[in-house]
């Protein structure tokens, strides 16, 4: 794996990790933990997904890639994360958003 890849699997966990964090915390989340437990699954769970995407370094956001690698469950968990956090993103962490949206553009590779 070359650095840049690493750099944008890292990346996109921050993201992911975030948005869940955003989400959790108007949710669910008591006392100081940052996430309660189901979030925390999920979290795991994305990271698995991104580390195993076959597009790696290539790849367009989850939302756009052809091959919805999330099991049903965690895809509509994820989902409503996202519906929610996406649009805060921008407020919060603008850095990682604009990446996101540049990430969202990236062409599938054509093989
Ligand atoms: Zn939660």
């Amino acid at each position: 794996m070359k650095m840049s890849d690493s750099r944008r699997v890292n990346r996109e966990k921050e993201t992911v990790l975030k948005m869940i964090t955003l989400y959790c915390y108007d949710h669910h989340t008591v006392g100081d933990s940052p996430l309660c437990e189901d979030c925390q699954s999920l979290a795991e769970y994305a990271f698995q997904r991104i580390e195993r995407c076959p597009y790696g370094i290539q790849k367009p956001t989850c939302a756009k890639c052809p091959i919805h690698c999330y099991r049903a469950d965690e895809r509509e968990a994820i989902r409503k994360v996202m519906r929610y956090s996406g649009p805060r993103m921008i407020l919060r962490h603008p850095r990682l958003a604009i990446l996101h949206l540049v990430d969202s553009l990236r062409k599938l590779p054509t093989r």
